[in-house]
């Protein structure tokens, strides 16, 4: 069985062999077993259900909650030349019943259909009667409820196991810390899986976090390399989103907002727009993100700070599925620190789950003020151990700096102290540097023994201690008092100069760092062909209604650069040209990579247009 898994690897998808576990996870559910599978975004957990799909009689369920991506999932196996089909919510009655009709009738190897709907009586009284070769419950973590992606409906799919005993299901997730595994397996009722788990690190992203200056610049130096490229800007408001996109739009960018305040269809376009047009850079809530499987995202860019490191790395995830380099970057500073706290102090929820939002942010929170390797501790969050540096983070590549602020500590937290623990940072730092406002008069401040203290440093430089103190517990927020700061029981031991601490030096100006461009490994001799190739993809994907990369990757068209295929027989050597591609528009691109021209005169991408004439 698994020489010809291999086979359809190589004659369908066009790819040479497997990525870790996928062999492994395909051979369990061709025996049978049940099985969970987590790997990264972009880990190739589709070929884990589809290639058992195709090898086995009858047709494959796979579950998600994306509807909207369903269509192009389906697409993209029609172009691979297999038959599938999604039901949902989307589909008028007419194109309902064709897809029943296909399916009694046996045609379908695999159905992608929405849990709610898999879930109704006719439905499961209808799959009854055929044969179901396996069941995967993709996106599959929506059934923990502790998880901000939870899914009613997923809880009820455990009447799976009894409704089609002896069929293997397949659990798949991209994100799962240990308690959201036991719970996917418990929930779904998997009869003992084997469990696949996959490295979490994603090596082609580079993780880069800076201190939050005027943040609008600093955007735009890292942004400034990366016109033409598409992108993720994540906000945490609403408002913001739409300043900021409003701004990118004036600064040049084709930046289109998304929240869930715009209209569904102003949603749908942008979206739309994303996937299909080259360049474009989305402006978003977290409301955007979840089943965007655009594989050739170039960055993720935070303007505020997600909630936790698992919303961090779902989101920046988003980055590089391709493989190709990607950056996530992020600016955090003191204010988002004073404002998360806030919020979940704030919150309704219980005691209990204020407890774990606590704990989740403040991971999180410690994550951003790393002064070792940001993959290696990422990682460790997640449970796995690495044991050298990346060197494709900002803290293996501007090794940041630490000073010994023990007395700059002391200073500042008698200055809490002494202002009666009631202000915020704001104030308490005016106090520090000896400012004179109507505030340090009204209160009797300028009289104290702490005014003027801390004259020595800047304003920036008391905000960088104050956030420092706050994530590491020496200082914290009080909400009672809106938003005060004031001493921890370790505010003691450090005031009374019992422990030395050290801090991170925030870089004044950050470096500029390299950007991994993909152009830039397309050689300048090469511009002209990979445009061409780059035009011939369009055409092609416009003309079938899909987006670009679901024709080709960009790594496909980067090997065809590399090869120079000539013949058919040399095209199907690409990585990622499989049988029904090569038949389908192998002459489109043999056509392009063989016009004289296009290796050598700029001009040829036009020339190209029309590559049958
Ligand atoms: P996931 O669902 O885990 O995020 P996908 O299944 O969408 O990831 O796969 C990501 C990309 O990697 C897809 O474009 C897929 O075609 C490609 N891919 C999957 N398996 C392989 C493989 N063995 N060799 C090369 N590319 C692969
Ligand atoms: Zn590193």
């Amino acid at each position: 069985m698994m020489e010809r898994a291999a086979e359809i690897l190589r004659d369908v998808y066009g790819y040479r062999r497997f990525r870790p576990l996928q062999a492994e996870a395909i051979d369990a559910t061709l025996t049978g077993r049940d099985s969970l599978i987590l790997m990264p975004t972009g880990g190739g957990k589709s070929l884990c259900y589809q290639i058992p799909a195709l090898l086995a009689d009858g047709v494959a369920l796979v579950v998600s909650p994306l509807i909207a991506l369903m269509q192009d999932q389906v697409s993209a196996l029609d172009l691979l030349g297999v038959s599938a089909a999604y039901l949902n919510s989307s589909l008028d009655p007419s194109a309902q019943r064709e897809v029943v009709d296909r399916l009694r009738a046996g045609q379908l190897k695999l159905l992608y259909i929405a849990p709610e709907r898999l879930l109704q009586a006719g439905t499961l009284n209808l799959l009854a009667d055929l044969e179901v070769s396996l069941i995967a419950i993709d996106e599959a973590h929506c059934v923990s409820q502790w998880g901000h992606d939870f899914r009613q409906d997923y809880l009820g799919l455990n009447v799976l196991r009894d409704r089609f005993p002896g069929v293997p299901r397949m659990a798949l997730t991209a994100t799962a810390d240990v308690r959201t595994r036991a719970e996917i397996v418990e929930r779904l009722e998997l009869a003992a899986p084997r469990e696949f788990i996959g490295s979490f690190d994603r090596p082609n992203i580079r993780y880069t976090v800076q201190a939050r200056g005027d943040a609008r610049s600093q955007l735009r130096r890292f942004l400034a390399e990366r016109r033409d490229e598409a992108g993720i800007v994540y906000c945490m408001t609403r408002r913001k989103v739409e300043t900021t996109a409003d701004w990118l739009a004036d600064e040049g960018f084709t930046a289109l907002p998304y929240h869930a305040g715009l209209s569904s269809s102003m949603r749908a376009e942008h979206q739309r727009r994303f996937l299909r047009e080259d360049g474009v850079v989305i402006v978003a809530t977290i409301a955007f993100g979840m089943g965007i499987d655009k594989p050739d995202v170039r960055f993720v860019a935070h303007l505020d700070l997600p909630k936790s490191i698992e919303g961090y790395y779902q989101e920046t995830g988003r980055a590089g599925r391709d493989g190709e380099p990607a950056e996530a970057w992020m600016v955090y500073g003191l204010q988002d620190v004073v404002r998360l706290r806030q919020m979940v102090d704030d919150s309704e929820a219980d005691e209990q789950h204020k407890r774990i939002e606590r704990g989740k942010l403040d991971a999180l929170l410690g994550w951003c003020e790393v002064t070792a390797c940001r993959r290696r501790s990422l990682l460790a969050h997640f449970g796995e151990q690495r044991e050298t540096d990346c060197g494709n983070c900002d803290v293996c590549l501007f090794p940041p700096k630490t000073w010994d602020a023990t007395v700059a500590a002391q200073k500042l937290l008698s200055c809490v102290y002494r202002t009666g623990q009631r202000f915020g940072a704001v104030h308490v730092i005016d106090v520090l540097v000896g400012k004179t406002t109507a505030k340090t008069a009204q209160h009797g401040h300028e009289a104290l023994s702490t005014f003027g203290i801390g004259a020595d440093f800047d304003t920036g430089k008391w905000r960088s201690v104050i956030r420092q103190l706050l994530v590491r517990g020496f200082l914290k927020v009080d909400v009672e008092r809106y938003g005060a700061l004031v001493l921890t029981p370790d505010s003691r031991p450090l005031l009374r100069g019992e422990i030395e601490l050290n801090l991170r030096e925030d870089a004044a100006k950050p470096k500029r760092s390299r950007p991994s461009r993909r152009d830039a490994t397309v050689a300048a001799g090469d511009q002209a062909l990979w445009q061409a190739l780059r035009e011939c993809r369009k055409r092609i994907a416009d003309e079938n209604g899909v987006p670009p990369y679901v024709v080709f990757h960009d790594s496909t068209l980067l090997d065809m650069l590399d090869r120079r295929p000539a013949t058919p027989a040399e095209l199907l050597a690409v990585s990622g040209v499989g049988q029904t591609k090569l038949e389908r528009y192998g002459e489109h691109f043999l056509a392009v990579l063989n016009a004289p021209a296009a290796a050598a005169d700029p001009s040829a991408s036009t020339a190209n247009e029309n590559p049958e004439s």
